[in-house]
């Protein structure tokens, strides 16, 4: 195997070899509990970025640290989320990077 890429949420392993064959490997008797993911502060309240749903809802303070249920109502996806969370910060300022030892 060239590389190897565990899926975010499944028990699935993907995999390509040196002459670019896929390979798709169910991984069994191995059963995923919750889903860790770390919340994030946006606009004042608390969101996370679900694997499943790709959705971003908006969660409670109350419910860090706790095991919960994606708010999406399709989705529904174990969910445990960490008692912390990060902030994000956008940079609106950025110029393209060269490389490790660009010029200046
Ligand atoms: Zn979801």
């Amino acid at each position: 195997m060239e590389e190897m890429t565990l899926h975010p949420y499944l028990p699935q392993l993907t995999g390509v070899d040196s002459n670019g064959n896929l390979y798709l490997h169910q991984l069994k008797n191995i059963h995923y509990g919750p889903i860790i993911l770390t919340p994030y502060e946006i606009n004042g309240g608390l969101s996370y970025l679900c694997p499943a749903c790709q959705k971003s809802p908006i969660v409670k303070q109350q419910l860090l640290g706790q095991v919960i249920q994606c708010a999406t109502e399709s989705c529904g996806l174990p969910i445990k989320l960490n008692a912390f969370t990060t902030q994000v910060v956008v940079k609106t300022e950025e110029k393209p990077k060269r490389g490790l030892f660009s010029k200046r």
